[in-house]
């Protein structure tokens, strides 16, 4: 390992955050999050032979000139901050690296006249918006469940909308407003949809704000 990235790992903090691997050049190649930035790193630097990194690991290592830091207050702010980057930096080796361990996000299909809010483990660029991803599917679940039972969209794929002939159990719980058989105003149900948007909205910017506020480069 280089001289100054054996300094640089000595002062870095066991805190969550993201790092970012630059080339000699000083560009982003590699964004990755970490719950603790220390012992994610040093198993970059310092892995003893017997738990060496896959091969496509290793050639990233040795295209590494330096890297930063940025401190979050969770893992959770951590995996926002890595989307985030990721997008901005489209770095090189994420795309190589990519592994199969994919974040939960919820997808609303507002193309469709009756869009379902659905959880998701793939960003289409098909017209949906989409929500996260988030950390935790627990906590997703948690709140797909919430906005279902308060704004009552539907449940169902789209082709068994049409092929209804009756509503679902859904109906019956009183969580959908089953628009698979019944006269649905569909102004009604797009403003259920727009409350929904804003409530996933206020939920994103509530996370953004808090990270914004603590983020800081090593
Ligand atoms: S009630 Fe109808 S629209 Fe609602 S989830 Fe069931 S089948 Fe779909």
């Amino acid at each position: 390992m280089l001289n100054h990235l054996h300094e640089k790992l000595s002062g870095v903090s066991s805190d969550p955050g993201v790092y970012l691997m630059k080339d000699k050049a000083g560009k982003v190649i590699y964004v990755g999050k970490a719950s603790n930035l220390k012992k994610r790193l040093t198993s970059y630097f310092k892995a003893p032979d017997s738990r060496k990194p896959d091969l496509k690991t290793q050639v990233l290592i040795t295209k590494i000139s330096t890297f930063d830091i940025l401190i979050t207050a969770s893992e959770q702010e951590a995996l926002i901050l890595e989307s985030n980057l990721i997008k901005r930096y489209l770095p090189r080796y994420n795309v190589i690296l990519k592994d199969d361990k994919r974040y939960p996000s919820l997808r609303l299909d507002v193309k469709n006249p009756y869009p379902c809010l659905t959880l998701v483990r793939k960003i289409a660029n098909d017209g949906a918006l989409y929500f996260g991803p988030f950390a935790s599917s627990q906590a997703v679940r948690r709140t797909l469940k919430f906005i279902n039972k308060t704004f009552k969209l539907r449940k169902c794929k789209t082709r068994d909308l049409k092929n209804r002939l009756r509503p679902c159990l859904n109906y019956q719980m009183g969580t959908c407003l089953a628009p698979c058989c019944l006269e649905v105003d569909e102004n009604l149900y797009t403003e259920n949809v727009k409350e929904v948007v804003l409530f996933l909205k206020g939920l994103m910017k509530i996370f953004t704000q808090r990270m914004s506020k603590k983020w800081f480069f090593f």
